[in-house]
């Protein structure tokens, strides 16, 4: 007779270890809760913990990115550069996660198969994939918006001789590249970091393009010391500022429109912003720029002249010009020597368009007029964005329903922290949020601030079990979708609005995220709890 295999209870279960999961379990022992985090690494960090591949670092400053919650880390920590790179992100979430004494609460190496709730002891029943079992009255899920890697869908992918890595798995050691014959497919803004970092450390690189994007300068550089002393004194400004921005990025729109400036003084404008480092380049121009057609357009030519002065050879240039969607309405990459890479002679720009990939072989890739060899190949193909960790756990919720058929055409959820038939968990960091939209730090410290006060509330009144009310769920949806009318975003493929070509079925729009800015998601989230958790059912 096979041992019964004991279930471990505790009362609060977070999924994940990265920025929202360290934050989250640090407020639920700070309230007394017993909690514990699941995580599937072998160390703490998500997203900064599995992207190690060369390039990766911040695209927002690293002073906007850090937690601001406590005077002691922002006072010690000291970055050292304005876009710091991934291991020094990692470092910091570790020296967060020590500083607060969470590390022993935080379990690795545990991936979470199956979440089931149990309706006669409005609990979860959590079941790991090596099949220990562990229960919890709340279940709080951290599992990252980009966590679900997806590599291409090509045929052959298994039968490369030569070294291959999707850029999220990319090994703990480093990689040699020198002498080596290098492909990388993909080129989002993850791609566009490797092929920046590694071309002039590599034999040779070849980049298979499917659809360019709009990149533009990061424009990064080392933070002195005398900086990071004055930028520590100005942290409350720093987060001030940021809390005013719709992203809660140090960027937000100007207030002024396209049309009231004449056109010297617009260019002016542009040219400072294209110089000027981070996100401002696509989130600090004027007010229209994002929403109307004209402006758009305007700016997106006076990029497409910046790509054609940075890349010599101008067939190359017109290939990386985005032809299909402008400028802003897909993430914007940001860059460093990207364009430049491909006037070095060991650079190769394939456009599959032209020659597309029709299977990976032994050797390398064979596209329909050539196969080329190669020693390595870089996935840089992107994640099933939002909802796709969410769909790798058996969530059930009441009377058998599963996550993952609710969500089949589509996330719908309560302020994108709930959804109706899966009580007593709250989808931290997942969709139709502003976190996922926005600056994620800064969002999700307010989206862990208002659960750690909403599970507050619900011991302090003995509530045994909070579930979404079906209407307003329904409500919600329909906000969402009203978000993405007028947006440009709207308008373009790409993991902001659901589509995935490496995916079954994710053909289509989806409404994912929340799109109306961070201030008007807080004010929405502390309405709800003010008139006492409206929408919710609490029992
Ligand atoms: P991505 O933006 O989805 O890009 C995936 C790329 O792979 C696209 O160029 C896509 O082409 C291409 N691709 C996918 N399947 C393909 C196939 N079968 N054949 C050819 N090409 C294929 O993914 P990502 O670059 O990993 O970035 C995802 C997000 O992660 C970013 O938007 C950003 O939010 C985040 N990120 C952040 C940072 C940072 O903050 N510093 C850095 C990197 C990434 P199509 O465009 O044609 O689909």
């Amino acid at each position: 007779m096979a041992a019964a295999v004991e279930t471990e209870t505790h009362e609060v279960i977070i999924i994940g270890a990265g920025v929202c999961g360290i934050y989250m379990l640090h407020r639920m022992l700070d309230m007394g809760v017993d909690a514990t985090v699941l995580e599937a690494g072998d160390g703490l960090g998500g997203t900064w913990y599995w992207n190690r591949y060369p390039g990766a670092r911040f695209d927002s400053e690293s002073y906007s990115y850090g937690y601001s919650f406590d005077a002691e880390i922002l006072e010690e920590w000291n970055w050292s550069e304005h876009f710091a790179g991934q291991p020094e992100t990692l470092s910091y979430l570790n020296f967060v996660a020590d500083k607060l004494g969470v590390r022993p609460h935080m379990q690795f190496g545990c991936r979470v198969k199956s979440c089931a709730f149990a309706d006669d002891t409005n609990s979860w029943l959590v079941t790991l994939e090596d099949g220990r079992r562990l229960s919890c009255t709340y279940l709080l899920t951290a599992i990252g918006m980009l966590s679900a890697a997806t590599p291409p869908r090509i045929e052959g992918v298994d039968t490369f001789a030569g070294q291959a890595f999707h850029t999220y798995y990319w090994p703990q050691e480093p990689v040699d590249f020198s002498g080596k014959r290098v492909a990388v497919i993909g080129t989002g803004a993850t791609g566009v970091q490797v092929i920046g970092e590694i071309a002039d450390k590599v034999g040779s690189l070849t980049v298979y393009q499917r659809r360019p994007n709009w990149c533009a300068p990061l424009h990064n550089r080392p933070i002195t010391e005398a900086e990071m002393a004055d930028i520590k004194a100005r942290y409350d400004d720093i987060f001030e500022q940021c809390s005013r921005t719709p992203g809660a990025f140090l960027h937000g729109p100007d207030r002024r429109s396209f049309d009231e400036v004449p056109e010297a003084e617009r260019l002016a404008f542009w040219e400072e912003l294209y110089a000027s480092p981070g996100f401002g380049v696509w989130l600090g121009n004027f007010r229209d720029v994002l929403v109307e057609q004209e402006p758009n357009q305007e700016y997106s030519a006076f990029i497409a002249d910046k790509i054609r002065e940075r890349v010599h050879d101008p067939e190359v240039a017109e290939k990386l010009i985005p032809k299909d969607h402008g400028f802003g309405s897909r993430r914007v990459p940001m860059e460093t020597n990207y364009y430049e890479a491909y006037n070095r002679d060991n650079v190769e720009l394939v456009d599959v368009n032209d020659t597309p990939i029709e299977r990976i072989t032994p050797r390398g890739i064979q596209t329909s007029d050539q196969e080329r060899a190669f020693d390595v190949i870089i996935y840089a193909t992107g994640f099933d964005a939002i909802t796709g960790a969410f769909d790798r756990i058996d969530f059930t919720g009441v009377d058998g329903l599963k996550l993952a058929d609710k969500w089949h055409n589509g996330p719908v959820t309560y302020l994108g922290v709930q959804v109706a038939g899966f009580p007593n968990m709250l989808t931290l960091a997942g969709p139709q949020g502003a976190s996922v939209s926005s600056n994620f730090p800064p969002c999700i410290e307010f989206a862990v601030d208002w659960a750690a006060d909403l599970i507050g509330h619900l011991r302090q009144r003995g509530v045994q079990r909070i579930e979404a009310d079906a209407s307003a769920e329904a409500r919600w949806s329909e906000e969402i979708k009203a978000g993405y009318e007028g947006s440009l975003l709207a308008t373009a493929k790409s993991w902001f609005t659901g589509y995935n070509s490496n995916v079954d079925g994710h053909d289509k729009m989806r409404y994912l995220m929340y799109l109306r800015g961070a201030p008007k998601y807080r004010e929405r989230l502390n309405g709800v709890a003010e008139n006492g958790y409206e929408g919710f059912v609490l029992d």
